[in-house]
């Protein structure tokens, strides 16, 4: 087996001359303007850039590209940058390309890609929103009153198929469609309280993983004030093997937009990492970031827990967004994905 995997390195190591055509990276240079951090990034042919911005790094990716043996890597100008501790080109694997940039502070960033130049200029900027203070006030908030008591709803996992299996076959997955009853979460840029907005989702989340074998949990199916206490002792009294808390966003900046992914515990956030790729790649919107925040259910369960926050509701075309079916679906399905791809990381 060994020997087989050498001989495997081998051929990757004598095909990367052949590809020598591709593109690479030449050049990346640090600059600060108005009040921003840029890095251009030079490659010796077209290349669109991709981003994944997590705790403290963001990382932007080049397929099918390859790294110059002359690069100059200019950080000159970090020096005195707030936001980019550090630079680091490296080669990932036999196709990708990356620049991981080491962040000081939580940030915001942009990538435009400059056609016919050539060149990639990432737009570093600090963090606008205060979604997390304003997730924490209404936490303390929901921590004092005392909620209905929790029915929650359950979908019985299907049954594959004679000599079949499905993907989800034995889990146990609690959905949380966030805030509800009395409390109606944000209200939506086209008037709709987001509680129905989360539930909608839920629902169809719940709908795809019962269909791919698991057993699925609703913390509610309809309209009632749950108590966060409650939601986090019955995902740890039935022991969910994971937890999903959905909400969507809120800003008093209208024009802030885009899909955040939260975690706590470090047992979380491989799924967290996994799921918000998953909607970073399926519904395409900005790239807000993997975070870590201690918010209540997923800082107090006992299983992996995340919660997502695909779209901001103050945002005037994501609002539309988040009341469309098929966009509802489509978040859906990207979250049933992903959490299919957890499982399937965890079992190999
Ligand atoms: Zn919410």
């Amino acid at each position: 087996m060994l020997k087989r995997t050498l001989l495997f390195g081998l051929l990757i190591v004598l095909m990367l001359p052949v590809r020598a055509n591709r593109p690479e990276i030449k050049l990346v240079q640090a600059m600060r303007d108005r009040g921003f951090d840029y890095l251009d990034i030079y490659t010796t042919a077209q290349v669109k850039a991709k981003g994944l911005l997590l705790e403290d790094q963001l990382l932007i990716d080049f397929p099918d590209t390859g790294i110059s043996s002359d690069l100059r890597l200019s950080k000159r100008l970090l020096k005195n940058s707030q936001r980019v501790k550090d630079i680091k080109v490296i080669q990932v694997d036999a196709r990708t390309a990356r620049v991981i940039i080491d962040l000081k502070k939580g940030v915001d960033y942009d990538i435009v890609n400059v056609f016919g130049r050539n060149k990639n200029v990432i737009e570093i900027s600090d963090r606008q929103d205060r979604a997390e203070r304003i997730m924490a006030a209404w936490e303390k908030q929901n921590l004092t009153v005392k909620g209905e008591e929790l029915k929650p709803e359950k979908y019985k996992a299907a049954v594959a198929a004679k000599g079949g299996k499905l993907p989800l076959e034995g889990r146990t997955i609690v959905i949380d469609p966030g805030h509800g009853g009395r409390d109606p979460g944000a209200i939506s840029k086209h008037g709709i309280p987001e509680k129905n907005i989360n539930l909608a989702v839920a629902r169809k989340v719940a709908y795809l993983l019962k269909s791919a074998g698991a057993t699925v949990y609703l913390t509610r199916k309809n309209d009632r004030t749950n108590n966060l206490r409650d939601i986090v002792a019955f995902a740890d009294r039935i022991k969910s093997d994971i937890f999903i808390s959905i909400h969507f966003n809120y800003s008093d900046i209208e024009s802030i937009n885009g899909t955040e992914t939260y975690y706590y515990k470090k047992n979380s956030r491989n799924l967290a990492l996994i799921l918000h790729k998953s909607l970073i790649n399926g519904i395409k919107r900005k790239d807000r970031g993997l975070r870590r925040a201690k918010y209540y259910a997923i800082s107090h369960t006992d299983m992996p827990a995340v919660l997502l926050e695909p779209l901001y509701l103050s945002n005037w075309q994501e609002s539309k967004l988040a009341s469309s079916d098929n966009f509802q679906a489509e978040i859906a399905r990207d979250i049933a994905a992903g959490v299919k791809n957890y499982f399937r990381s965890r079992s190999n």
